[in-house]
């Protein structure tokens, strides 16, 4: 009888999270807010982290995210081995890695989208011909190339999310993490930032994850991970993907991804 050996999985996870745990510490009490969760993720994937209030998706995100470490348990982040870093290394590896969009935006609200855009290119040490020109094209890829000097306040939710995305990609990340990011929307506007994040994962082949409750926008990926009570619970092939462009036509004349890769 021939052996036969299993396939060797070449890919590399972007996310490589093994056995998290999270307990935060309140006086004499412990919330056990990730009781033993594993996920990998590779380049290229666009997933959702599903699961109800409280489950303990915030918590995970941030953990992802390197805003927040774990209690025990190893992560690593696009082969980098995080759990032992600095504060200061992990505010370098967030800026480099990870591009951020949050359920409100978080925009400085009285300043330029343009100047919004560049502040992780500030923080990254971009030179100021360099960071506008990045910017610049961040913006025009989203759809906003009109709009480089209004203030965030002058433009409508949805455009203010799509500052926001401009604002993750400009950096290059191997990941982007959106938390609720049509939550504020109507379902208009949250229709178009989905089709955005599927245009820019499918052409730019950036790797996406939503942390959502909502079943319905988990169905916009092609994987979902279900999280209850700080633990993994299922974790399934999307069949039916909702596909949030309208129509091809329509996509095709929409300002060229292109320009925001590397
Ligand atoms: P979700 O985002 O799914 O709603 P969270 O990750 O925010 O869930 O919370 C998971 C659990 O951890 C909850 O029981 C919550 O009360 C608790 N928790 C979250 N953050 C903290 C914190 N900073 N201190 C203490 N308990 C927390
Ligand atoms: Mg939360």
């Amino acid at each position: 009888m021939t052996e036969v050996k299993a396939p060797v999985d070449k890919r590399v996870p972007v996310i490589d999270a093994q056995n998290i745990v999270k307990t935060y510490k309140m006086g004499d009490i412990e919330v056990n807010a990730l009781r033993g969760v594993s996920v990998r993720i590779f380049a290229g994937e666009l997933a959702s982290i599903m699961g109800p209030s409280g489950s303990g998706k915030t918590t995970l995100m941030n953990i992802l995210g390197c805003l927040d470490q774990s209690t025990t348990g190893s992560y690593k982040l696009d082969g980098v081995d995080v759990d032992k870093l600095s504060d200061d290394q992990l505010a370098s590896i967030r800026n480099r890695k990870i591009g951020f969009v949050f359920q409100s935006f978080n925009l400085l609200r009285r300043t330029p989208a343009i100047e919004n855009v560049e502040q992780p290119l500030i923080y990254g040490g971009i030179g100021m011909r360099e960071r506008r020109e990045r910017s610049r094209a961040a913006l025009e890829s989203v759809g906003l190339g009109d709009r480089l000097k209004h203030h965030a306040n002058e433009l409508s939710g949805g455009q203010q999310q799509r500052v926001a995305i401009a604002r993750a990609i400009v950096t290059r990340p191997s990941l982007i993490l959106a938390d609720e990011p049509t939550g504020n929307l109507d379902s208009k506007s949250g229709a178009e930032i989905m089709c955005l994040f599927q245009r820019l994962n499918e052409e730019s082949g950036i790797t996406v994850i939503f942390v959502t409750h909502d079943q319905r926008i988990a169905s916009h990926t092609r994987r979902v991970i279900s999280i209850a009570d700080g633990q993994i619970t299922g974790d399934v092939a999307v069949e039916d993907q909702i596909l949030a462009c309208p129509d091809p036509a329509v996509v095709r004349a929409m300002p060229v991804l292109e320009k925001a890769k590397r």
